[in-house]
């Protein structure tokens, strides 16, 4: 690995995931460069654009042109938030990491207490949404999200997070480290076990555009988060089955009981038996869904392909990937112990 001169190393480097946020860069461009010409003298802004189809790239090309504390992080197409914050956790260079979204919910303006908790040792520091504007449908998937996710995990899981966090280099180095395809940052922070404190934060509305988390990419990323972190499904699935077979065990044993005692005469039951049958055929369906997850989890996993492309780096200093457009990957997450001193 190459070393940079100690006076290069920025004191915090902030990732932002981009996905068609043409209005709200240059805000939050603003915003985050008072908050930290405040608390630090060296800090660098990392823009990663997620595939976006909009003007994003522009502003953040020319945001890095005019400003050298920027620098944008252009992945080939759209991979999804966990997967862009990876990679600018991964060519991230300061001393602590700060990841907050581009809307400007999560308000830059808390970053000095997170940075202050940071500087009094804590290595994972995460904002917890103390208030929120979200329309209902959201706030209830959420609470639903975090109260199965906190069921099933073997870590608790601060509940109500908001993505605004910061990790030290150590803990940044660790979440490198987790080789899993499917990425789902609030659990990884978790998972690395390190000091973490939680921060209450005030989530304000969207300072322009649209959530871009339909339904569909919610439902996507429950089941990441979920599988990523349990294979408690699996378990329950199997739990149902043999409490089924059991069951059925024993109605058959009563069942021709009262039928050889002639007890009962069953006549015919052709709508109990269409019910039961469908019944059975959809949880059947619905536990080898479960199964076809996991193995599709693992296939994933095999084919090994990089989990992101960078088709483009712009602004800062190009430290560690080459000439500007080459292609990168996340290959080098492999061995991203070079980022976590101490690993
Ligand atoms: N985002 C991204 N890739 C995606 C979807 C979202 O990089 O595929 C970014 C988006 O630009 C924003 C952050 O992730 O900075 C969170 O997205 P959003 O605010 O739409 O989610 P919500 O707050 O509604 O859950
Ligand atoms: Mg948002």
């Amino acid at each position: 690995m190459r070393r940079e001169p100690e006076e290069t190393i920025p004191v915090l480097s902030v990732v932002i995931p981009v996905f068609n946020e043409e209005e709200c860069l240059e805000e939050i461009h603003r915003r985050i460069t008072i908050v930290m010409r405040s608390i630090v003298s060296c800090y660098e802004i990392l823009f990663v654009d997620d595939g976006s189809k909009d003007r994003s790239r522009e502003i953040v090309r020319s945001l890095a042109a005019e400003d050298p504390c920027v620098r944008g992080v252009l992945l080939s197409r759209n991979f999804g938030q966990h997967v862009a914050i990876t990679a600018g956790m991964a060519e991230s260079r300061g001393r602590g990491v700060v990841i907050l979204d581009a809307d400007l919910q999560d308000p830059p303006e808390a970053i000095p207490d997170f940075f202050e908790a940071f500087q009094a040792g804590s290595e994972v520091v995460v904002s917890i949404r103390s208030e929120r504007y979200d329309p209902w449908t959201k706030r209830v998937f959420s609470w639903l999200f975090w109260s199965l996710i906190n069921k099933i995990a073997e870590v608790p899981v601060p509940r109500n997070q908001s993505m605004l966090r910061l990790l030290s280099r150590r803990a940044c180095g660790a979440i490198l480290k987790m080789g899993e395809r499917s990425r789902f940052i609030g659990g990884q922070v978790a998972w690395i076990g390190f000091s973490l404190e939680e921060i209450p934060v005030c989530n304000d509305p969207r300072h322009a555009g649209v959530s871009k988390y339909g339904f569909w990419k919610s439902v996507k990323l429950l089941y990441n988060a979920v599988t990523s972190f349990s294979t408690y499904p699996l378990r329950l699935i199997s739990s149902i089955g043999w409490l089924i077979a059991c069951t059925s065990l024993i109605v058959g044993a009563i069942l021709t009981f009262l039928k050889s005692t002639q007890i009962v005469d069953f006549a015919s039951g052709w709508a109990s038996m269409f019910v039961l049958v469908s019944f059975f055929g959809g949880l059947n369906i619905a536990m080898l869904g479960v199964i076809g997850l996991y193995l599709g989890r693992v296939y994933q996993q095999a084919m090994d392909r990089p989990l992101y492309l960078i088709e483009e780096l712009v602004g800062g200093t190009r430290h560690s990937s080459g000439p500007a457009g080459t292609p990168n990957d996340g290959s080098k997450l492999r061995e991203a112990g070079q980022f976590g001193e101490g690993f």
